[in-house]
């Protein structure tokens, strides 16, 4: 057991692929180049498959079927996790802590030539609240002499670490039992999806219109229905009827709530606008046509992107609009909202009430987007062309081969590229943009990840 070789086989997914078939779910967690791709390949084996629609699984966390010994699990390969971090690091801290959320196994991997750091610590203290099982893998322990490093890490109070090379090998089936003694048989109950209304965050900088435009859609359709089976309604949200359907607008209280311009409410608004998102399904990001896109309006519509939900851009106050300002309007949205050219953009007044019908088929349409599905045959054959006609750019005299493509997930649609090597930046934004043009995608973001194999 373990030595060089491929200890486990990974298992080609289900046909269809749609769930994890009731199997365990080990989530990897570390801080960025510990080698938990590493390690995760050598549990995989290289026919690695991707499971489909993993519950609670989403972003850049990419989920595989396992087997070893016999059981079958799961394995979510996640971000890098930096605590303290701010920015990027802190977004993906958060993913690593959603994968805890939904695992019900943890495998911790901390680079062993490393030791503990303040980060590997920090992450060490949530592990322990989660109550997960949890695993430690002290990683690069490429022969005996440095297991003593291994040995260090008692002290993060996680019991004992498992030392392994997950470059070559050594100590991986010893690790893997490990994994499996702590690994329930079942998977916890996760988390079903709702099949109540779908939840919409009305968003937007102070003074665009918010509260005018939930009280005019209120009032035009006299809605305020309080009991839909099977939703657990929260006090501040509130169902309400727009196009003959009832929605759920998340956080309604609070839209009402006039917040003063004091210091800091910038700061809470922007809270709450998360706090909203992460509940929604699908964001109206209101807008003042009257005025010029602002830079809070553009880190509002980033946050939506970034939160991965569906997006429908609103121009309030169109009743105020001349001419003139409309011809600039139109460049203000080529020249600061190229970048979500893909939403629907309807032009309304909460005043007069303004195009408000048009709000429904534009939430329904970005909707549709979120959810929607390439099967793997038709993107493969999507794929081979567009690669064909225009290959990647060469790196080092190398030019990377794509084999194959996957659609990981859906709400939003994140697509993993499996390649022989490193896609520029640009080649990707290229795919995503050949993606868009051939099946849509329209309201919603979509995400490109890169797999590279040897
Ligand atoms: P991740 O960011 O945690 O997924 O880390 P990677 O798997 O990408 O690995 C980061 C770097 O560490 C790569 O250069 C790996 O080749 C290297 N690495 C991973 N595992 C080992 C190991 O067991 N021993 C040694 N010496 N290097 C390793
Ligand atoms: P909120 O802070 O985003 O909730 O914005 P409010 O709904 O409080 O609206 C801010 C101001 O803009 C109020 O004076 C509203 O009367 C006004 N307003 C909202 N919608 C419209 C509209 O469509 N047209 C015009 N002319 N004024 C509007």
């Amino acid at each position: 057991v373990g030595g060089a070789g491929l200890p486990v086989q990974g298992e080609p997914g289900l046909p269809g692929g749609s769930s994890t078939g009731g199997q365990p779910v080990l989530a990897v967690v570390g801080r960025p180049n510990v080698g938990k791709s590493t390690l995760v390949n050598r549990i995989l084996g290289r026919r690695a498959a991707i499971i489909e629609d993993v519950p609670g699984v989403t972003r850049d966390r990419v989920a595989y079927d396992a087997v070893w010994n016999g059981r079958r699990f799961t394995v979510v390969d996640t971000g890098g996790w930096e605590p303290d971090a701010r920015g990027l690091a802190g977004r993906v801290a958060e993913q690593a802590r959603a994968a805890i959320d939904t695992a019900d196994g943890v495998l911790f991997v901390i680079d062993a030539t490393v030791g503990a750091t303040d980060a590997d610590e920090a992450v060490a203290r949530v592990l322990h609240r989660s109550g997960r099982p949890v695993v430690l893998a002290a990683n690069k322990v490429d022969d005996a002499r440095a297991e003593a490093d291994a040995a260090a890490l008692w002290s993060l109070g996680l019991g004992e670490p498992y030392p392994v090379s997950a470059l070559h090998g050594r100590g991986s089936g010893d690790l893997l039992d490990a994994v499996l003694a702590v690994l329930p048989e079942a998977p916890r109950e996760q988390f079903t999806e709702e099949d109540g209304p779908r939840r919409v965050a009305l968003i937007g900088r102070p003074n665009v219109g918010k509260s005018s435009l939930l009280n005019k859609l209120v009032g035009s359709e006299r809605s305020l229905v309080d009991d839909v089976a099977g939703t657990t309604r929260d006090p501040v949200d509130e169902l309400v009827t727009v196009g003959g359907e009832t929605w759920m607008f998340i956080d309604t209280a609070g839209l009402r709530r006039r917040v003063k311009e004091a210091s800091g409410a910038e700061y809470y608004s922007s809270l709450r606008t998360a706090a909203a998102l992460e509940a929604a399904e699908v964001a109206i990001v209101l807008l003042d046509a009257d005025e010029p896109v602002t830079e809070q309006d553009q880190r509002i519509i980033s946050m939506v992107t970034e939160a991965g939900r569906a997006l429908v851009l609103a121009f309030n106050k169109w009743d105020l609009l001349d001419t003139e300002r409309r011809l600039d309007l139109e460049q203000e949205i080529v020249r600061d909202l190229g970048r979500v050219a893909w939403a629907p953009r309807v032009n309304i007044s909460a005043r007069t009430g303004r195009a408000t019908d048009r709000l429904a088929p534009a939430l329904r349409t970005s909707l549709e987007s979120w959810g929607t599905r390439i099967p793997t045959g038709r993107l493969n054959s999507w794929l081979g062309e567009i690669v064909g006609a225009t290959p990647p750019p060469s790196r080092s005299g190398k030019i990377p081969r794509v084999l194959f493509a996957t659609q990981a997930g859906v709400r939003p649609p994140r697509f993993v590229v499996f390649t022989t090597g490193f896609l520029e930046p640009a080649y990707r934004r290229f795919l995503e943009r050949k993606l868009r043009e051939d099946f849509g995608f329209a309201g919603t973001p979509i995400e490109i990840s890169i797999r590279v194999r040897e």
